[in-house]
């Protein structure tokens, strides 16, 4: 039973220390708490599993009260326009490259927050991303065995809704968001899953045909993944395309609402 009072005094101390985080770092963000539980029980098989051998003998008390940490960071303006810039008459695959310098510098800086975060509240740090993984992976199935998925966190967390394009969709940043999560047991004010908000968007379905034919493809993840690799072949550093994040920032129906600091 988790304890009101003890739960919101741990909270504000989170998202003060979160603040100055984010400060420090000079970036802009958002947190969001969901339970272990939540998370757990939306995991497929394999994460599920993999989520057992991360806490271990812990088990049994998370998936009784504890929770999951969603740590939030945002891109800046103008990075967004470098995806799949044509401005020049074709497509900028070096201006494209800046967009995926980016993605790991931020992945850097949620790297070092969580385990900060971690260490602060005794939890267990999920990183941003793994890499050197890429001889492992013949399909995109191969990855999804090797990760917890912040965006299932993110989700139970109430910090976006699940858009369209699967990614999570913020109020203010969109879908423009790299996230790291932390497992803790300490009692915390946890949030919920959102409705969506896309209604009659397509803007990211306009985008991606992946997208737009995911009910119609054997696993549209695999299609993207793929396409992801012939980026690569052109030049782009790290596993990122990002073409349904910009659709969506610049094209939805939304659009208006969403704002990137710079
Ligand atoms: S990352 Fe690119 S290929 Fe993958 S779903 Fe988004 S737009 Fe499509
Ligand atoms: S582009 Fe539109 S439909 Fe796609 S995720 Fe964003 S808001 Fe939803």
């Amino acid at each position: 039973m988790i304890d009101r009072n003890e739960a919101e005094r741990n909270t504000d101390t989170l998202k003060v220390h979160f603040a100055k985080l984010l400060s420090s770092e000079e970036e802009h963000g958002d947190i969001g708490i969901a339970s272990f539980k939540s998370v757990y029980d939306t995991l497929m098989p394999v994460q599920k599993e993999k989520m057992r051998s991360i806490v271990a003998e812990r088990f049994e008390e998370l998936y009784e009260s504890g929770s999951i940490i969603c740590l939030a960071v945002s891109y800046k303006d103008p990075v967004i326009d470098f995806i799949n810039n044509d401005d020049s008459g074709s497509t900028n695959y070096k201006l494209w490259n800046e967009y995926s310098k980016e993605y790991d510098r931020i992945n850097q800086v949620q790297n070092r927050m969580s385990k900060d975060i971690a260490a602060c509240f005794d939890g267990i740090a999920l990183p941003a991303t793994i890499g050197g993984v890429d001889d492992d992976v013949r399909h995109v199935r191969d990855y999804f065995e090797m990760v917890i998925s912040h965006r299932v966190v993110a989700e139970n967390a109430g910090v976006g809704w699940r858009g369209k394009n699967q990614l999570v969709i913020h109020d203010r940043f969109s879908c423009a968001l790299r996230f790291s999560s932390v497992i803790v047991s300490i009692p915390f004010v946890q949030g919920t899953k959102r409705e969506s908000k896309c209604g009659n968007c397509t803007a990211c379905e306009d985008a991606c045909t992946f997208i737009k034919n995911r009910e119609s493809l054997p696993d549209y993840r695999e299609n993207c993944r793929k396409y992801i690799l012939f980026l690569k072949t052109k030049g782009i550093g790290k596993d990122v395309c990002g073409k349904c994040i910009k659709a969506c920032y610049q094209e939805s129906l939304m659009k208006n609402q969403f704002n990137l600091s710079r």
